[in-house]
């Protein structure tokens, strides 16, 4: 069962104060507060999902789609296309998912 009081259920409710950098109808991006490479951002979608699999369980064609735009929208943002970026997306705590709402990091060497 999806847990209210996650990080980024507080994030998005703006009880944690948070400096998103990009925003749509469907996600909001925010640098990660223990960044990994010189650009780490994540992409958190704005409904309550878990996972990957709950996402997929759940969410409408639509929403997948909008939702992987704005992880490529968010890339070119940052300005790390030509640089290349990794997309991490760890699905449960075994693969080492510490938040339970589902989100993806985006990765560069380049800053
Ligand atoms: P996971 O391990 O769940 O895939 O990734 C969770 C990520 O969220 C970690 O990289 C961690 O540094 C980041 N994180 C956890 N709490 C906060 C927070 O309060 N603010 C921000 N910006 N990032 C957070």
């Amino acid at each position: 069962m999806y847990d209210e009081n996650n990080v980024f259920a507080k994030i998005l409710r703006q009880e944690i104060p948070s400096t998103f950098i990009y925003e749509d109808d469907y996600v909001v991006s925010f640098y990660d507060i223990h960044p990994k490479a010189p650009t780490h951002v994540l992409v958190v979608p704005k409904k309550p999902y878990i996972d990957l699999n709950d996402f997929m369980q759940k969410a409408e064609q639509d929403e997948v789609y909008h939702v992987l735009k704005a992880v490529q929208k968010v890339a070119q943002q940052l300005d790390v296309v030509q640089a290349g970026y990794k997309v991490l997306l760890n699905v449960g705590k075994g693969a080492g998912q510490e938040v339970p709402h589902l989100h993806f990091h985006i990765l560069s060497n380049k800053k």
